[in-house]
């Protein structure tokens, strides 16, 4: 899923449509690891399809990373193209 972390205006940024509110589940990728949070506000364009995360949910993100109590722990096969001969 594309996600925007920018905080925009009313209207969408990309397109200049119409933002509504939603939850999402996002993912933030921290060198080798991958946090995922549920449930974060964030405003989907209703045009475009961009979706939108303020800044303070960006530092919220960031706090539940160093001091956050994950509610839990999933295992995330990885699977390598190279490494299955796949070119
Ligand atoms: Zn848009």
């Amino acid at each position: 899923m594309k996600t925007r972390t920018k905080l925009p205006k009313e209207r969408c940024a990309v397109c200049g449509g119409r933002l509504q509110r939603t939850t999402i589940t996002h993912e933030e990728r921290r060198g080798t690891n991958l946090y995922l949070f549920q449930n974060v506000p964030a405003q989907v364009c209703t045009a475009c399809g961009e979706i939108w995360i303020k800044e303070a949910t960006l530092q919220e993100i960031d706090r539940l990373i160093r001091e956050g109590e994950p509610i839990q722990k999933v295992e995330t096969p990885v699977y390598d193209f190279a490494a299955a001969g796949i070119q």
